[in-house]
């Protein structure tokens, strides 16, 4: 008997179903993106033990006439190309026409559709099995039902991991398409109980204002850039706003939302050295590329794109983003020499502080009526859009206001609020570490080591201080572990460049001679030490500079039990709050927090 045979059609359908559906969430992106493709306005997901019994995904699409519906369900049909030519400017989510016929082969399958006209009807199919088609009464649209996925293929469902994971990965699904098309309505719920409820929505802000309220949406900014290859535009937020997962970091390209590694990547240089690890800005973005240039087609599920130059991809997520959440005061150069108070008064443009009073005031009314429910009236939401839109063109307002109203506090997360620096009086220091301010309504305190950590890191980056080199009076000589040693003599030349200068000095040790002036007469060993850690724990490029400039920021920052005079505190607290990333210090950790008099009145029993 031979060994070679060609499979039953119905059991090759199910081996190849595998590539396209591995678990309800799968099944769900292919359903909700079939309902994106008729036009739906509606999309409804109604779920049993976390998709595993049951998927329900109901839409107001244009439905599909009794033959197309019949055809649907059949291997390779689709009505979205012809021809391999139309793959490059394919528009629609899906095209391979193997959604329909896997998922009905690997369980209980039924699809009710009408196009409005006569009557609708209903395709049965049973793992796989010949299709059973009748006439049913039911409005334009088209449901579909997924009882008992993998029921016939226990290897896979086997793979399942219960309701709670997998509702999770559908409600992850769920949230990226929904940002990716803001105008659709989506509700996912299970026993009654609602997961996902998004009524249409204006655009990108809308919808992630949607999720994550419109408090915290206070934190984005609009993204637009164009690097001529591609068209960045969307919503990113300020460092000081993150998450635990990337749940809320979506990014679509020509509308598709796609899971790329390289866009990932070029998010996280943006956002390189200013949060914490494990936590995510949410971020929606679309990218405008020619589609000659992307490639949708790398896997069946077309969540992977690979781009004809993927570095440029990620090199313009990184751009774009980093330019919309760096802040670049004004016209700010030199710190204010007098010690007149509040001491900047007249560095800021006038407007400036109106601008911050008038939105603080009008804030204070919206609060009430926000801190009740989830999902605030657009008309807060209209007020954030104006106050993004305002950070967003500068010329028409100052950056600086909006960046950090004095009052909204309560609705921001406590960490990155900032005081405002045209009201802030330094008052002193605490414990030889802390900078205590007063703005007229607050407390601040601030941290004093991380918030020059702040200032040198972005003079480092910006070469102002690599540039000016000190030669040590007495050269330092550092011993080495013999490891460190050796990576210290591979790599002098590149220590250099950051401002190292050194030389082998016996077997296991470096002589020092000169380095950076910000490092002058502050911690150069220790600073040394850890370059040479950044060094060996990296490969070389934009990630280990910014590691070896942390180090130096760090070593070089004033720390901890240093005391300082009224006139270096107050030159630090101008140079902090008029640097590009204020809110969190390069490892992500907060820098100030606020003790309103009102909270200092109610704890000295004044009512
Ligand atoms: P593809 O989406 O790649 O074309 P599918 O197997 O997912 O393949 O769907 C097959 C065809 O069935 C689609 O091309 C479309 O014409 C039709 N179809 C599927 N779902 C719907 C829906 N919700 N509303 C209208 N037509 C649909
Ligand atoms: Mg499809």
């Amino acid at each position: 008997m031979p060994s070679v045979r060609v499979l039953d059609p119905v059991i090759a359908q199910q081996v190849a179903a595998g590539e396209v559906v591995d678990r309800p969430a799968s099944v769900v992106k292919e359903l909700v993106e079939n309902s994106l493709d008729a036009s739906a306005t509606r999309i409804e997901v109604e779920l049993a033990d976390g998709g595993t019994a049951r998927i329900l995904v109901r839409d107001d699409g244009r439905g599909m006439s009794a033959e197309d519906a019949e055809t649907s369900v059949l291997r390779h049909a689709t009505s979205k190309i012809s021809s391999i030519d139309d793959l490059e400017s394919v528009r629609t989510l899906g095209f391979r026409g193997e959604a329909l016929p896997s998922i009905a082969s690997v369980s209980a399958f039924e699809l009710t559709t009408s196009t409005g006209e006569g009557s609708g009807t209903r395709v049965s199919v049973d793992g796989g099995a010949e299709a059973t088609i009748s006439a049913v009464g039911c409005p334009k649209g088209t449901t579909v039902v997924v009882d008992r996925l993998f029921y016939n293929v226990p290897a896979r469902r086997a793979f399942l991991r219960g309701s709670r994971p997998e509702r999770a990965a559908i409600v992850d699904v769920m949230s990226h398409i929904a940002v990716a098309h803001p105008g659709v309505g989506f509700r996912l719920t299970e026993n009654g109980r609602d997961y996902l409820s998004l009524p249409g929505a204006k655009d990108a802000l809308e919808r992630l204002a949607q999720m994550i309220g419109v408090g915290k949406a206070r934190a984005l900014r609009e993204v637009a850039y164009d690097s001529g290859a591609f068209r960045v535009s969307g919503f990113a937020a300020l460092p000081s706003l993150t998450e635990g997962s990337r749940v809320h970091q979506t990014i679509s390209v020509n509308g598709r939302w796609v899971r790329a590694d390289s866009l990932m990547r070029g998010l996280d240089d943006a956002y390189r050295a200013t949060l914490p690890s494990g936590r995510y800005p949410p971020v929606a973005l679309d990218i405008t590329v020619d589609p000659r240039r992307v490639d949708v087609n790398v896997h069946p599920t077309k969540q992977t794109v690979r781009f004809s130059d993927d570095r440029a991809a990620r090199a313009a997520i990184g751009a774009a983003v980093r330019q919309s959440i760096e802040w670049r005061p004004p016209t700010l150069t030199s710190a204010p020499t007098d010690t007149d108070r509040p001491f900047v008064q007249e560095s800021f443009p006038k407007q400036s502080t109106n601008y911050q009073r008038g939105y603080g005031e009008s804030w204070r009314d919206k609060k009430v009526a926000e801190s009740s429910a989830g999902y605030a009236p657009s008309r807060d939401l209209s007020e954030v859009r104006e106050e993004i839109s305002g950070i967003s063109n500068p010329e028409e307002t100052p950056r600086f206001a909006g960046y950090s109203p004095s009052e909204p506090y309560v609705d921001l997360p406590e960490r990155g609020a900032l005081p405002e620096l045209s009201e802030l009086r330094v008052i002193g220091q605490l414990g030889a570490g802390y900078i205590l301010a007063d703005d007229g309504d607050a407390m601040w305190v601030i941290d004093q080591h991380v918030a020059h950590e702040r200032v040198l890191l972005d003079r480092l980056n910006a070469g102002e201080d690599t540039a000016s080199m000190q030669s040590l009076l007495i050269p330092e000589v550092v011993e080495l572990a013999p490891a460190e040693a050796e990576t210290a003599r591979e790599n002098l030349e590149e220590l250099a460049v950051y401002g190292f200068e050194a030389e082998p000095f016996g077997p296991n040790s470096v002589r020092l001679s000169g380095v950076v002036s910000t490092l002058a007469e502050r911690d150069i060993v220790g600073a040394f030490k850890n370059a040479l850690a950044a060094v060996e724990g990296t490969e070389p490029g934009r990630q280990r500079e910014e590691r070896i400039l942390a180090t130096i920021a760090c070593h070089a920052a004033v720390k901890m039990g240093d005391r300082m005079s009224l006139e270096e505190m107050e030159r630090l607290v101008h140079d902090w709050l008029t640097s590009r990333l204020p809110a969190t210090c390069p490892h992500g950790r907060s820098i100030c927090f606020r003790t309103s008099l009102k909270e200092i009145g109610r704890k000295l029993d004044r009512h």
